[in-house]
């Protein structure tokens, strides 16, 4: 397997080398043929496709696009012929001996038939681009939508007088794509064109912007196909430029031809219809498509009955031998099972004396003056606490001596007293106990308070 692989790669690597190779051979004698213009640009080769393998190219719309490789160039023009226009892009072209496809509008191929023929008699490619240039395909219903399509090709070989020389290529008016349009050329075997790049020269640009939009996007892929427009003004001044210019940066022009029984399409690998095909080099962060599954068609699995679960007399499955064997019986009877879960004991008895946590200071916080109200009117309570002192506490008492350091911490004491808090650890018992003392007044008894 592994082997088949390497043996295949590398058939693919002198595949590439030979296409290359063939390139150069084709360009240098392209260039040589190109009587009275030396160092012409020239077309460096054939590429022979078959649309309906490929039925949609270029990037600006579609996944595929021409296989073409780096630094190659396919050059389109839309809506011509325009006598006026475009019988001067035939002459620029040609003094570079330069082959492009023209993409023919049916009206103005009705309106300049002479201008049809004067393109495939310069060897181009000839598509068409609808009878009247809609520029809405994808609002339209599909009925008028092929009704554009057919007139526009019947249009386009009345002027050709030969049905063999029209290129079942197709572009849409705007790029404007439709799924329904794309369907219908689809099964009359059409491919669809749209660009890699245009050079926006439909728009009321000058004539150097176009040839700076074209390089500059040419540059930034390195290939593919340009949108031109033979029936401006603007175009027909940069063209001369541009070609130029592709030939001073070693672009090279790559003509295109549908593939007939004469003529089999130039042998191709997959990955070369894709303008920048995944490296092995490079992680695909892609997840792969789902494929469009037909759940209609699918036959739906039932839900499992009860009944599904019965033995072959119609009795429930048994249950595990356990869980019966242990099911009592009461005077012949049997009673009801016992759970299957196992019984619950109750948690083990707390023993250990738990730490606490520390209470809020706020807790023990006893407003001063209704304590000293408290201590002086009541003697009884005094009393009573004084004999609570003297009863076995269950918590150690902790309080402050007076020669100890203090650590304050003043707070939002209402009294505007700092209070003092201090934690103790209880000798033997284990647990933090709060110790929280007024710092009073000089004269006044400290009250220890201990919590446990
Ligand atoms: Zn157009």
């Amino acid at each position: 397997m592994f082997g088949n692989v390497l043996v295949g790669v590398r058939t693919l690597q002198w595949a590439a080398l030979c296409l290359g190779l063939l390139a150069i051979t084709a360009q240098t004698a392209s260039a040589a043929d190109c009587r009275g213009h030396p160092g012409a640009l020239g077309t460096s080769r054939t590429l022979v496709v078959d649309p309906r393998q490929h039925p949609r190219i270029g990037t600006m719309q579609y996944a595929e696009t021409l296989p073409l490789g780096d630094h190659e160039v396919v050059l389109t023009f839309d809506d011509g012929p325009l006598p006026r226009n475009s019988n001067q892009v035939l002459d620029i072209l040609a003094s570079q001996c330069v082959k492009a496809t023209f993409f023919i509008i049916g009206r103005m191929a009705q309106s300049a038939p002479e201008g049809v023929r004067k393109l495939r008699d310069a060897g181009h490619s000839i598509g068409t681009h609808t009878q009247n240039h809609p520029t809405g395909m994808k609002r339209m219903s599909i009925e008028r939508a092929r009704q554009e399509i057919d007139d526009g090709i019947a249009s386009v070989k009345t002027a050709l007088g030969d049905d063999a020389a029209l290129a079942p290529f197709f572009r849409i008016p705007g790029l404007s794509r439709a799924d329904g349009v794309e369907d219908y050329l689809a099964s009359q075997g059409i491919q669809i064109w749209s660009a890699d790049f245009p050079a926006d020269d439909w728009h009321h640009i000058s004539s150097s912007r176009v040839y700076d939009i074209a390089i500059k996007r040419l540059e930034a892929k390195g290939r593919g196909i340009l949108l031109l427009h033979d029936i401006q003004a603007r175009t027909v001044a940069a063209l001369p430029r541009i070609l130029r210019e592709l030939n001073a940066r070693r672009y090279r022009i790559v003509h295109v031809v549908p593939a007939t029984p004469e003529q089999p399409a130039t042998p191709t690998e997959p990955q070369q219809w894709q303008l920048h095909p995944p490296s092995e080099n490079v992680a695909i962060s892609r997840w792969p498509k789902i494929p469009n599954f037909v759940f209609a068609d699918v036959e739906m699995l039932s839900a499992p009955a009860l009944a599904d679960l019965d033995g072959p007399d119609g009795a429930l499955l048994p249950l595990p031998e356990s869980l019966d064997r242990a099911r009592p019986y009461a005077h012949g009877v049997p009673l009801p099972r016992q759970a299957p879960w196992p019984r619950q004991s109750p948690l083990p008895s707390e023993t250990a004396e738990t730490a606490l946590p520390v209470p809020s200071p706020g807790v023990f916080e006893i407003p001063e003056k209704s304590y000293a109200a408290l201590l002086a009117s009541s003697p009884a309570s005094r009393r009573a606490e004084q004999a609570a002192q003297g009863q076995p506490r269950p918590t150690k008492l902790t309080s402050i001596e007076d020669d100890e350091p203090r650590r304050s911490v003043r707070g939002n004491s209402r009294l505007g007293r700092a209070q003092h808090t201090r934690l103790s650890r209880h000798p033997g018992r284990g647990g933090w106990h709060a110790a929280h003392s007024r710092n009073v007044a000089p004269g006044m008894s400290r009250i220890p308070v201990a919590v446990r």
